[in-house]
């Protein structure tokens, strides 16, 4: 009988979301664990990960389907191309949780992406219900709504107490990008 997998999510305002769901798929790749994480809204930016990520492949897939952050100064694309693109997102969400391909998925960024009105949470829940029992779910992004959090194993809130970037200092290249 195989283990029960857990709903884990990072939420709140302080720095280490992402980077804590990195650092699980780090670990699990030690075991030879199959991880996929699907990075919502990220897809305009260059992140250190997206080119780490590689050298844990097969073991580590990494997909970054989103257009930037939304209505940021450089975000060049119209709410519809942003919804259309979280909807695609969730559709490869869907498809890669139940094929029974992962041990672990990482949706990350998916909070944000309810949040702002890209993607119903109603969505994002089915999604969670239709996981297959062995398949660990981590979901990152800040303002993660009460009804995820309700049906979560483990959440952890990030919560900032001082972060550089109070200091007028800008974000630093392997640190937070
Ligand atoms: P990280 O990717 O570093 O783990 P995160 O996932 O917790 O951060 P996000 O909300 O996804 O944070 O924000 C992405 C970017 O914003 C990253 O470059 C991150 O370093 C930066 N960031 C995170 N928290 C803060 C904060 N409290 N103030 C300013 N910038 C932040
Ligand atoms: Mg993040």
């Amino acid at each position: 009988m195989s283990e029960s997998g857990l709903i884990i999510v990072y939420t709140g305002n302080g720095k280490g979301k992402t980077t804590a769901a990195l650092g699980i798929a780090l670990r699990a790749t030690g075991y030879g664990k199959k991880i996929c994480m699907i990075q919502f809204i990220k897809g305009s930016w260059h992140y250190g990960e997206m080119t780490s990520s590689k050298r844990l492949e097969p073991e580590f897939e990494m997909i970054a389907i989103g257009k930037g952050f939304v209505g940021i100064i450089d975000d060049k694309s119209s709410i519809e191309e942003h919804k259309k693109i979280a909807s695609e997102a969730i559709k490869i969400s869907a498809t890669k949780i139940q094929s029974g391909n992962y041990d672990i998925m990482i949706l990350d960024e998916i909070n944000y992406a309810v949040n702002l009105g890209l993607v119903k949470l109603e969505e994002v829940l089915t999604l969670i219900k239709s996981k297959p029992t062995h398949l660990d779910l981590i979901l990152t992004g800040n303002y993660a709504k009460a009804e995820i959090i309700e049906l979560a194993d483990l959440v952890t809130e990030m919560k900032e107490i001082k972060h550089p970037f109070q200091q007028g200092k800008k974000a630093k290249k392997g640190i937070d990008f």
